[in-house]
């Protein structure tokens, strides 16, 4: 671990550990489901999980995955279709993906044992400094430092730190930041505060600073000025793109492409899409499909970096329609009352919503 800063470089770091780490023994979450029999394993499936999503919402997740995939190689052999089955309604599927590609890279190039030195886990799919880092440490207690949202927005605020740290020179000084402040003892418990308290008191809306193990020493709370920090990403306006989806019915089944494995919604079952209605029409002559098309209300999808604005039409094909469609590679009638275990795009969820 670097140390690039003496006390005088970074001040106000007195007891920072201790007073983070006494905080924690009495107040920190000691129960939750990834904290029990912990693992390199259990937990590294949990850090995953909790990147973009809350707590609350990846408990129930957490479980019935741990119940089909209790260890590595469980979730090495079990099919991807399966695994974004189980991940459907969490979102930024890559993550599920990735998961099943570093299991099966576990199970194939470490005989199934998770890798325990910082270098061999950050080079898995999926698995950056900071994951790599939560999971050592706080599985197996090593020293590695970490640096998630919570720990970003928690240093930023205490330091007064400038700038949007999406910027590198801002993150590379946030990693120089909190590798001086973990400590090489207590290092979970450590790590498991700066997320808990950076979750909690520290949270980006509400900060309750009054309960604040650190707010004596932190530079935002002292000079007033919480809401400043951390400092936003400078806004540029989001694209918008559009699209037209197809939802074709069948007697109680609706016909649904898997998308390619990268890419928007990667490995995922969708309704077909096409740039515009002619398109659309286009399609459906070749196939030798034909009915009244219904549109359905539009919805808009944001994504990061655009928003796309979807215009659905349903076509319900009478019973004897003879469909080429099903013929077509990588593609289900999905049944409506008794449906596939696959992934499904939120999208797709939402549109079938409408139709059933
Ligand atoms: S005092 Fe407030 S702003 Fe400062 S670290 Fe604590 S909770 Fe965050």
């Amino acid at each position: 671990m670097s140390q690039p800063f003496s006390s005088e470089q970074l001040p106000l770091t007195e007891n920072f550990a201790t007073r983070i780490v006494d905080w924690y023994h009495e107040f920190g979450r000691k129960t939750l489901p990834w904290q029990i029999d912990k693992t390199p394993y259990r937990v590294w499936v949990s850090e995953v999980m909790l990147q973009q999503t809350q707590v609350a919402t990846v408990i129930p997740y957490y479980q019935r995955f741990m119940e089909s995939y209790p260890t590595v190689i469980d979730l090495a052999n079990a099919p991807i279709d399966e695994v974004l089955h189980h991940w459907t309604g969490l979102g930024y599927y890559a993550r599920a993906r990735n998961l099943h590609k570093t299991a099966q890279i576990v199970r194939d190039d470490y005989h199934g044992e998770f890798p325990i030195t910082l270098e061999e886990v950050n080079a898995l799919p999926g698995i950056g400094r900071s994951t790599a880092g939560a999971v050592l440490s706080l599985a197996l207690g090593q020293p590695h430092s970490i640096l998630d949202g919570n720990v970003k927005r928690v240093l930023t605020r205490h330091f007064a730190i400038e700038g949007w740290y999406g910027v590198s020179k801002v993150e590379k000084y946030l990693w120089q930041v909190t590798d001086f402040l973990t400590p090489q003892q207590d290092a979970t418990f450590y790590n498991q505060a700066m997320m808990d308290l950076g979750a909690s008191h520290c949270s980006r809306s509400k900060p309750q600073c009054s309960q604040c193990p650190v707010s004596t020493t932190c530079i935002a709370h002292n000079s007033n000025r919480v809401k400043e920090f951390p400092h936003s990403k400078p806004k540029k306006t989001t694209p918008v793109k559009t699209t037209i989806m197809l939802l074709l019915e069948l007697d109680g089944e609706v016909y649904l492409a898997k998308r390619p494995s990268s890419g928007i919604w990667g490995g995922l079952y969708c309704f077909p899409e096409f740039k515009d209605k002619d398109a659309m029409n286009i399609w459906l002559d070749n196939q030798g499909l034909a009915g009244v098309l219904k549109k359905l209300p539009e919805l808009r999808h944001t994504f990061s970096h655009y928003h796309l604005d979807i215009t659905p039409y349903h076509l319900s094909l009478p019973n004897n329609a003879l469909s080429q469609v099903s013929e077509a590679e990588q593609s289900i009638w999905y049944n409506l009352s008794v449906p596939q275990q696959v992934g499904l795009a939120a999208v797709t969820k939402s549109l079938l919503t409408q139709i059933q």
